[in-house]
């Protein structure tokens, strides 16, 4: 079978391998679709966090399965599923909490352990959700959605808040109306003016600031000088995640989203003045799926896969993906039609 592999930073070679042998607790997968993210750009543009190589990218995936065996959730060959990317080892202190998103072992599909980019993908039963009415491009948009829904969840968000999103790509497009559909009002921030006019017109965001623009200003005449009670980062980028607690109402939550590889530094009295609460939100757990399946209807496939290409000439266009004058917002490789 084929597959894709990063061999090292700026380099996809497209190989051939056996196909994988299942486990007794694992299903094999015919991988349909394959969602790309920023972790894929950073990990071929070298600068991702928690990353080796060589390594099988993917990690937003949907497919059927070919083969699988007695298992808990009745799933049978020929079901359409959805992956929960993150294997976790359901007994260190974190998984004790219910926390498995932050396991101390945890391998992320496509970051610790090969991930999607294959024809067939041998995964624990436990990881896969099904869908009879789903089509394969909206089940793998579920899995960033699910990124924003967790996200808020660590924010305990409630109805009738402020909030401000630094990143308009798919994560933070997912906090933004996830948000709004739990009657936030939203102000989006970013950098490219492309994206800002997608959320206005597409999520129908409230407010949207340029972040090279005075952005602190902006954000405070929009809240009558309160700030935002709750500010998300969703760049990972190292002066945007400094500089997220500038948009917090004092009191407020600053949560994390985007990963940077570098430390953050931030002011002590600017941020012990607004006795700011600094939350980290990593990955999503089955509940924060849940969520998104029942929102699905909201995020329309059509209006966030933005770009389409088969597996085999996904090497040709990924370059073209780092730049932002082509406008990505979700690019999704199909391996069928
Ligand atoms: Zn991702
Ligand atoms: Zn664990």
């Amino acid at each position: 079978m084929k597959y894709i592999v990063c061999e090292e930073p700026g380099i996809f070679l497209l190989n051939d391998k056996q196909k994988p042998e299942r486990a007794a607790d694992e299903a094999l997968i015919k991988i349909h679709r394959v969602g790309i993210c920023g972790t894929d750009l950073h990990a071929y543009a070298g600068n991702q966090a928690f990353f080796k190589y060589p390594r099988i990218l993917g990690h937003e995936l949907s497919g059927e399965i070919i083969d699988v065996g007695d298992n808990p959730q009745n799933l049978k060959n020929g079901d359409r599923v959805l992956v929960m990317p993150y294997v976790s080892c359901g007994d260190c202190v974190a998984c004790r909490q219910a926390k498995t998103n932050c396991c101390t072992n945890i391998e992320v599909l496509g970051v610790h352990t090969d991930g999607g980019m294959q024809e067939v993908l041998a995964i624990r039963t436990e990881l896969l959700i099904s869908s009879e009415n789903l089509s394969y491009d909206e089940m793998a948009l579920v899995e960033p959605l699910a990124i924003g829904a967790h996200a808020l969840r660590r924010a305990a968000l409630k109805a009738g808040e402020t909030i401000v999103v630094v990143g308009c790509g798919p994560i933070g497009i997912g906090i933004l109306k996830l948000a709004q559909l739990q009657g936030a009002h939203t102000i989006a921030l970013d950098v490219a003016e492309s994206r800002l006019e997608f959320v206005k017109e597409k999520i129908g965001v409230d407010h949207i600031v340029n972040v090279s623009q005075n952005a602190v200003a902006e954000v405070a005449k929009i809240t009558n000088g309160e700030l935002a009670t709750a500010v998300f980062d969703a760049t990972g980028n190292k002066r945007a995640l400094e500089s997220g607690v500038d948009y917090m109402a004092h009191g407020g939550r600053y949560i994390l989203v985007g990963l940077s590889k570098d430390d953050l530094l931030f002011n002590h009295p600017a941020i012990h003045a607004k006795e700011s609460s600094i939350l980290c939100s990593r990955n999503a757990t089955l509940e924060d799926f849940q969520l998104v399946l029942n929102n699905l209807k909201h995020f329309p496939s059509d209006v966030f896969i933005t770009h389409k290409v088969n597996f085999t000439e996904m090497i040709t266009h990924f370059d073209s993906w780092l730049s932002p004058e082509n406008k990505v917002i979700k690019a999704m490789v199909s391996f069928t039609d």
